[in-house]
């Protein structure tokens, strides 16, 4: 049985670099790895994986809702890597636990715990209740020296609770922190909004 990995961290924390690096050495050695993410994440285009370092790759499948995973086209592979896990529907968790168990491929997941509020995104839950492997991509926070373990929306430069979780194409950015700088930088834009 191969193993269902879960590799989580923030937002900046260098996740996709981490996963394309793994991508690369695959390819060096002329083993097959195939690279996956849901449909959601258009910020790059469609079929690409693109970290902020500036480094990518085509996608070679892309899920959305609960898309059955139609392995065949790509057997036989060494590997199943996926990019912005967090998105993915539980039902496609589940086929990935089931890929590794029985097909015997070893299934990467790296994304993000969780949500600008701190709740853990569906997929991000699927993977903490399923995963074999549990490993933090760190990142240090934004405005002090500790580790980042939250995300923080900002939306025309003031740190925000509301919105929609995923908000497409809107002015918005997200900054790592660590918890005490996460409460700090909420509790200074409340007050602000508040006068
Ligand atoms: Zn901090």
């Amino acid at each position: 049985m191969a193993k269902l990995y879960f590799r989580y961290g923030t937002m900046g924390s260098a996740k996709t670099l981490n996963l394309l690096a793994v991508l690369h050495n695959y390819e060096q050695q002329g083993k097959k790895a195939l690279l996956l993410k849901p449909l959601l994440d258009t910020r790059f285009g469609h079929d690409v994986v693109q970290s902020r370092a500036g480094l990518s790759h085509k996608a070679d499948l892309l899920l959305q809702g609960e898309d059955k995973i139609q392995l065949q086209a790509f057997l036989p592979l060494q590997c199943i890597l996926v990019d912005e896990a967090q998105f993915l529907h539980p039902s496609v968790i589940q086929q990935l636990r089931d890929i590794a168990t029985y097909d015997n491929i070893p299934v990467i997941c790296y994304g993000l715990r969780t949500d600008f509020r701190g709740r853990l995104f569906p997929g991000s839950q699927s993977l903490f209740e399923l995963a074999d492997s549990f490993e933090e991509v760190k990142t240090t926070c934004a405005y002090c020296n500790k580790k980042a373990t939250m995300n923080l929306r900002f939306i025309e430069g003031k740190a925000t609770l509301s919105g929609e979780t995923v908000l497409l194409g809107a002015d918005e950015n997200y900054q790592p922190a660590c918890y005490p700088c996460y409460r700090q930088k909420l509790f200074a834009a409340e007050k602000t909004s508040a006068v």
